[in-house]
Protein backbone atom coordinates (compact mmCIF):
# COMPACT_ATOMS: atom_id res chain seq x y z
CA UNK A 1 0.00 0.00 0.00
CA UNK A 2 1.84 3.51 -0.79
CA UNK A 3 -0.28 6.00 0.57
CA UNK A 4 -0.12 10.02 0.38
CA UNK A 5 -0.39 11.92 3.68
CA UNK A 6 -1.43 15.09 3.29
CA UNK A 7 -3.59 18.24 4.86
CA UNK A 8 -2.29 21.47 6.44
CA UNK A 9 0.42 22.28 8.70
CA UNK A 10 0.16 21.09 12.03
CA UNK A 11 -2.20 17.93 11.13
CA UNK A 12 -0.20 15.12 12.20
CA UNK A 13 1.05 13.85 9.27
CA UNK A 14 4.68 13.70 10.71
CA UNK A 15 3.46 12.29 13.87
CA UNK A 16 1.02 9.59 12.45
CA UNK A 17 3.96 8.62 9.79
CA UNK A 18 6.14 7.52 12.55
CA UNK A 19 3.61 5.18 13.71
CA UNK A 20 3.68 4.06 10.01
CA UNK A 21 7.18 3.85 10.14
CA UNK A 22 7.33 1.66 13.48
CA UNK A 23 4.32 0.08 13.13
CA UNK A 24 3.94 -1.27 9.46
CA UNK A 25 7.49 -1.24 7.70
CA UNK A 26 7.04 1.67 5.56
CA UNK A 27 9.44 3.78 4.28
CA UNK A 28 8.76 7.79 4.47
CA UNK A 29 9.54 10.30 2.17
CA UNK A 30 9.25 13.90 3.95
CA UNK A 31 10.67 16.66 1.59
CA UNK A 32 10.16 19.44 4.82
CA UNK A 33 12.42 16.39 6.49
CA UNK A 34 15.08 16.23 3.65
CA UNK A 35 14.69 20.31 2.59
CA UNK A 36 15.73 20.46 6.94
CA UNK A 37 18.54 18.38 6.59
CA UNK A 38 19.91 20.12 3.26
CA UNK A 39 19.47 23.23 5.55
CA UNK A 40 21.63 21.87 7.78
CA UNK A 41 24.33 20.76 6.07
CA UNK A 42 24.75 24.25 3.89
CA UNK A 43 24.39 22.11 0.83
CA UNK A 44 23.75 24.38 -2.67
CA UNK A 45 19.94 23.05 -1.85
CA UNK A 46 19.85 23.56 1.56
CA UNK A 47 21.02 27.45 0.79
CA UNK A 48 18.26 27.62 -1.87
CA UNK A 49 15.43 25.90 0.42
CA UNK A 50 16.37 27.84 3.42
CA UNK A 51 15.37 31.31 1.66
CA UNK A 52 12.11 29.99 1.55
CA UNK A 53 11.26 27.68 4.45
CA UNK A 54 12.52 30.31 6.42
CA UNK A 55 10.08 32.14 5.26
CA UNK A 56 7.16 29.87 5.87
CA UNK A 57 7.09 30.12 1.48
CA UNK A 58 6.85 27.30 -0.49
CA UNK A 59 10.45 26.03 -2.08
CA UNK A 60 9.77 26.30 -5.96
CA UNK A 61 8.06 23.34 -7.70
CA UNK A 62 11.43 22.99 -9.80
CA UNK A 63 13.49 22.50 -6.97
CA UNK A 64 11.18 20.35 -4.64
CA UNK A 65 9.92 18.04 -7.92
CA UNK A 66 14.18 17.63 -8.67
CA UNK A 67 14.74 16.41 -4.92
CA UNK A 68 11.72 13.95 -5.19
CA UNK A 69 12.79 12.74 -8.26
CA UNK A 70 16.48 12.03 -7.17
CA UNK A 71 14.69 9.98 -4.27
CA UNK A 72 12.05 8.43 -5.64
CA UNK A 73 14.09 5.28 -7.19
CA UNK A 74 14.30 4.07 -2.99
CA UNK A 75 10.54 3.22 -3.27
CA UNK A 76 10.89 0.52 -4.75
CA UNK A 77 11.33 -2.34 -2.57
CA UNK A 78 8.54 -1.57 0.54
CA UNK A 79 5.19 0.24 0.49
CA UNK A 80 5.55 4.47 1.21
CA UNK A 81 4.10 7.79 2.75
CA UNK A 82 5.35 10.54 0.96
CA UNK A 83 4.40 13.30 3.47
CA UNK A 84 4.47 16.83 2.39
CA UNK A 85 4.61 16.55 -1.24
CA UNK A 86 3.07 16.68 -3.59
CA UNK A 87 1.78 20.61 -2.16
CA UNK A 88 0.88 22.14 -5.57
CA UNK A 89 -1.25 20.59 -8.38
CA UNK A 90 2.15 20.64 -10.73
CA UNK A 91 3.89 18.61 -7.74
CA UNK A 92 0.81 16.36 -8.01
CA UNK A 93 1.11 15.96 -11.95
CA UNK A 94 5.25 15.93 -11.58
CA UNK A 95 4.55 12.71 -9.47
CA UNK A 96 2.22 11.20 -11.55
CA UNK A 97 5.20 11.04 -14.36
CA UNK A 98 8.07 10.07 -12.05
CA UNK A 99 5.76 7.20 -10.56
CA UNK A 100 5.05 6.22 -14.34
CA UNK A 101 8.38 6.39 -14.77
CA UNK A 102 9.79 4.30 -11.87
CA UNK A 103 6.76 1.55 -12.55
CA UNK A 104 5.03 2.60 -9.52
CA UNK A 105 1.96 3.20 -8.00
CA UNK A 106 0.19 5.37 -5.27
CA UNK A 107 -2.70 4.07 -3.71
CA UNK A 108 -4.61 6.44 -1.49
CA UNK A 109 -4.30 10.32 -0.80
CA UNK A 110 -5.40 10.47 2.69
CA UNK A 111 -6.29 13.46 3.65
CA UNK A 112 -5.96 14.36 7.63
CA UNK A 113 -8.80 16.72 8.39
CA UNK A 114 -7.80 18.93 10.86
CA UNK A 115 -9.82 22.17 12.17
CA UNK A 116 -8.14 25.52 11.62
CA UNK A 117 -8.24 26.73 14.94
CA UNK A 118 -6.61 23.42 16.44
CA UNK A 119 -3.30 24.25 13.74
CA UNK A 120 -1.85 27.28 15.39
CA UNK A 121 -1.30 25.78 19.33
CA UNK A 122 -0.33 22.65 17.53
CA UNK A 123 2.85 24.40 15.75
CA UNK A 124 3.86 26.77 18.44
CA UNK A 125 3.82 23.75 20.91
CA UNK A 126 5.56 21.72 18.52
CA UNK A 127 9.30 20.72 19.52
CA UNK A 128 11.75 17.97 18.12
CA UNK A 129 14.63 16.40 18.18
CA UNK A 130 17.70 18.17 16.46
CA UNK A 131 19.54 14.92 16.78
CA UNK A 132 16.89 11.81 16.14
CA UNK A 133 13.76 13.89 14.35
CA UNK A 134 11.47 12.60 17.39
CA UNK A 135 8.23 15.03 17.63
CA UNK A 136 6.85 16.62 21.25
CA UNK A 137 4.33 18.74 22.07
CA UNK A 138 4.64 21.36 24.84
CA UNK A 139 1.01 20.15 26.22
CA UNK A 140 -0.02 16.70 24.97
CA UNK A 141 3.34 15.01 24.22
CA UNK A 142 5.96 16.69 26.13
CA UNK A 143 9.83 16.08 26.08
CA UNK A 144 12.44 14.77 28.91
CA UNK A 145 13.19 16.89 31.83
CA UNK A 146 14.76 19.59 30.87
CA UNK A 147 13.87 19.27 27.24
CA UNK A 148 15.96 15.88 26.57
CA UNK A 149 14.62 13.39 24.24
CA UNK A 150 13.18 10.20 25.54
CA UNK A 151 14.04 8.09 22.26
CA UNK A 152 17.92 8.94 21.53
CA UNK A 153 18.50 10.60 25.13
CA UNK A 154 20.13 13.67 23.22
CA UNK A 155 19.62 17.30 25.27
CA UNK A 156 18.66 19.49 21.27
CA UNK A 157 14.58 19.13 21.46
CA UNK A 158 14.18 22.73 19.73
CA UNK A 159 11.34 24.75 18.60
CA UNK A 160 11.31 24.96 14.61
CA UNK A 161 12.17 28.16 13.48
CA UNK A 162 9.20 28.14 11.29
CA UNK A 163 6.69 27.32 14.33
CA UNK A 164 6.38 31.07 15.82
CA UNK A 165 3.29 32.68 14.81
CA UNK A 166 4.22 34.97 11.88
CA UNK A 167 5.42 32.46 9.93
CA UNK A 168 2.68 29.81 10.85
CA UNK A 169 0.08 32.48 9.52
CA UNK A 170 2.68 32.25 6.09
CA UNK A 171 2.42 28.64 6.10
CA UNK A 172 -1.02 28.27 6.39
CA UNK A 173 -1.86 30.85 3.87
CA UNK A 174 0.31 28.36 1.42
CA UNK A 175 -1.44 25.57 2.20
CA UNK A 176 -4.84 27.41 1.41
CA UNK A 177 -3.66 28.48 -1.50
CA UNK A 178 -1.63 25.67 -2.81
CA UNK A 179 -2.23 22.46 -1.52
CA UNK A 180 -5.89 22.65 -0.09
CA UNK A 181 -6.94 22.29 -4.05
CA UNK A 182 -5.19 18.54 -4.09
CA UNK A 183 -8.36 17.56 -2.25
CA UNK A 184 -10.14 17.73 -5.77
CA UNK A 185 -7.43 16.69 -7.26
CA UNK A 186 -7.39 13.16 -5.90
CA UNK A 187 -11.08 13.34 -5.40
CA UNK A 188 -11.43 13.23 -9.13
CA UNK A 189 -8.98 10.98 -9.29
CA UNK A 190 -10.82 8.27 -7.13
CA UNK A 191 -7.70 8.12 -4.39
CA UNK A 192 -9.48 10.64 -1.92
CA UNK A 193 -9.49 9.07 1.55
CA UNK A 194 -10.13 11.68 4.15
CA UNK A 195 -9.55 10.46 7.88
CA UNK A 196 -10.17 12.61 10.97
CA UNK A 197 -6.70 14.29 12.69
CA UNK A 198 -8.76 15.54 15.78
CA UNK A 199 -8.29 13.04 19.01
CA UNK A 200 -5.53 11.25 20.92
CA UNK A 201 -2.93 10.75 18.60
CA UNK A 202 -3.63 6.61 19.09
CA UNK A 203 -6.91 7.28 17.93
CA UNK A 204 -6.12 9.13 14.66
CA UNK A 205 -3.95 6.06 13.85
CA UNK A 206 -6.12 3.37 14.57
CA UNK A 207 -8.52 5.16 12.07
CA UNK A 208 -5.57 5.45 9.43
CA UNK A 209 -4.86 1.84 10.05
CA UNK A 210 -8.56 1.20 9.00
CA UNK A 211 -7.87 3.54 5.98
CA UNK A 212 -5.15 1.36 4.52
CA UNK A 213 -6.54 -1.95 5.57
P1 LIG B 1 2.57 17.91 10.51
O1 LIG B 1 3.68 16.96 10.15
O2 LIG B 1 1.28 17.59 9.83
O3 LIG B 1 2.96 19.36 10.36
P2 LIG B 1 3.07 17.00 13.27
O4 LIG B 1 2.88 15.52 13.18
O5 LIG B 1 4.44 17.52 13.38
O6 LIG B 1 2.25 17.73 12.07
O7 LIG B 1 2.19 17.51 14.51
C1 LIG B 1 2.15 18.88 14.87
C2 LIG B 1 2.17 19.00 16.40
O8 LIG B 1 0.94 18.48 16.93
C3 LIG B 1 3.28 18.20 17.06
O9 LIG B 1 3.75 18.92 18.18
C4 LIG B 1 2.58 16.90 17.51
O10 LIG B 1 3.20 16.36 18.67
C5 LIG B 1 1.18 17.39 17.81
N1 LIG B 1 0.13 16.39 17.50
C6 LIG B 1 0.07 15.59 16.40
N2 LIG B 1 -1.05 14.82 16.45
C7 LIG B 1 -1.71 15.16 17.59
C8 LIG B 1 -2.95 14.73 18.20
N3 LIG B 1 -3.72 13.80 17.64
N4 LIG B 1 -3.31 15.32 19.37
C9 LIG B 1 -2.53 16.26 19.93
N5 LIG B 1 -1.37 16.72 19.42
C10 LIG B 1 -0.96 16.17 18.26
P1 LIG C 1 4.83 20.86 8.08
O1 LIG C 1 4.80 19.38 8.09
O2 LIG C 1 4.92 21.41 9.44
O3 LIG C 1 3.76 21.47 7.26
P2 LIG C 1 7.18 20.49 6.47
O4 LIG C 1 8.18 19.99 7.41
O5 LIG C 1 6.47 19.51 5.62
O6 LIG C 1 6.14 21.33 7.34
O7 LIG C 1 7.77 21.60 5.51
C1 LIG C 1 8.60 22.63 6.01
C2 LIG C 1 8.92 23.61 4.89
O8 LIG C 1 9.66 22.95 3.85
C3 LIG C 1 7.70 24.20 4.17
O9 LIG C 1 7.16 25.33 4.84
C4 LIG C 1 8.31 24.57 2.81
O10 LIG C 1 9.09 25.76 2.89
C5 LIG C 1 9.27 23.41 2.56
N1 LIG C 1 8.60 22.32 1.83
C6 LIG C 1 8.39 21.05 2.27
N2 LIG C 1 7.78 20.31 1.34
C7 LIG C 1 7.57 21.11 0.27
C8 LIG C 1 6.96 20.94 -1.00
N3 LIG C 1 6.43 19.77 -1.39
N4 LIG C 1 6.93 22.01 -1.85
C9 LIG C 1 7.46 23.19 -1.50
N5 LIG C 1 8.03 23.43 -0.31
C10 LIG C 1 8.10 22.40 0.59
ZN1 LIG D 1 16.20 12.42 19.76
Amino acid sequence: MNILLFGPPGAGKGTQSAFLVEKHGMVHLSTGDLFRSAIKNSTPLGLEAKKYSEKGQLVPDSITIGLVEEKIKDLKKTSFILDGFPRTVPQAEALETLLKTNQLKLDKAIFLVTPNDMLMSRLTGRRVCEDCGTTYHIETMPPGPGNTCTNCGGNRVIQRKDDFPEVIRTRLEAYEKNTAPLKEYYKAKGKLVEVKGTGEVKEVYERLKSAIS
